[in-house]
């Protein structure tokens, strides 16, 4: 089996190991005989979003969103439909706020969004920086998580709100999330993840790059059960993280 794997905007929209997500995703393809095809495409490239297994976008600064702006909502219509269709998105920080309605700047400005995520985003006066340790929703965990909490690293000054119709990845142990006042991190709408954690995630979270190589395989009709694989070393590093940050013995 193969499966699309498009990083879009490598060039724009790359920030603290976003890159490693995409690593991660084709090693735990490869372990597993799945040939994962690889592809970065940035500004005017033709895209089949229909044909693609999984979408990312990393995280940028506030110009960089600016500058992919105008070729992102080109791209709009294409994009919606492969998502009712169950496309596997997944945005982080500046990419996720791209995928919602708008980010306000300091200024007062605002960058346009997709609007395909109900969420919206106001630039706050405080960056929010540091680890974030996140219990993640019931409805959002995949069925054979080990972990029930996500790890990772975050660093925006965009707050995000959800809207209706979507729901929070999960609910935020220690760190800020989505803003820093509701105490919720991230967003699920079919088969999209919005999330601030950078670090790179998937590789520090591999429950939850599985999970989105399962939704991948099972929009595909095939299935979806992954070979094991040895993950201890992952699984360590991730409850040391978790230990550490909510100090627990
Ligand atoms: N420009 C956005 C913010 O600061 C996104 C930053 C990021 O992607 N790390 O909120």
């Amino acid at each position: 089996m193969k499966l699309n794997i498009c990083h879009l905007y490598p060039d724009l929209l790359d920030l603290y190991g976003d890159r490693g997500n995409i690593l991660a995703l084709a090693s735990r393809c490869r372990w597993r005989g799945i040939e994962p095809i690889i592809r970065q495409a940035s500004l005017g490239e033709d895209l089949d979003f229909m044909g693609m297994d999984i979408l990312f976008l990393g995280g940028g600064s506030d110009r960089e969103q600016g500058l992919l702006v105008q070729d992102l909502m080109r791209r709009e219509r294409e994009l919606r439909n492969a998502i009712e269709n169950g496309l596997v998105v997944l945005g982080i920080c500046g990419g996720y706020q791209m995928l919602g309605k708008f980010y306000q700047m300091v200024g007062g400005e605002k960058i346009q969004g997709l609007g395909i995520l109900d969420v919206w985003t106001i630039a706050g006066a405080r960056r929010l920086i540091g680890n974030v340790v996140v219990e993640l929703n019931e409805q959002v965990l995949g069925v054979n998580s080990k972990f029930k909490t996500l790890v990772g690293f975050e660093n925006h000054s965009g707050k995000t709100y959800l809207g209706e119709g979507v729901i929070p990845l999960g609910k935020v142990l220690f760190g800020n999330g989505n803003n820093g006042d509701d105490h919720q991190e991230g967003v699920r709408y079919r088969n999209v993840f919005g999330t601030y954690l950078h670090g790179p995630l998937l590789p520090k979270n591999p429950h939850f790059a599985d999970l989105l190589l399962e939704l991948a395989i099972l929009r595909r009709g095939t299935d979806t059960r992954l070979m094991k694989l040895d993950d201890r070393l992952e699984e360590l590093a991730h409850e040391v993280m978790v230990k550490r940050l909510l100090k627990q013995a």
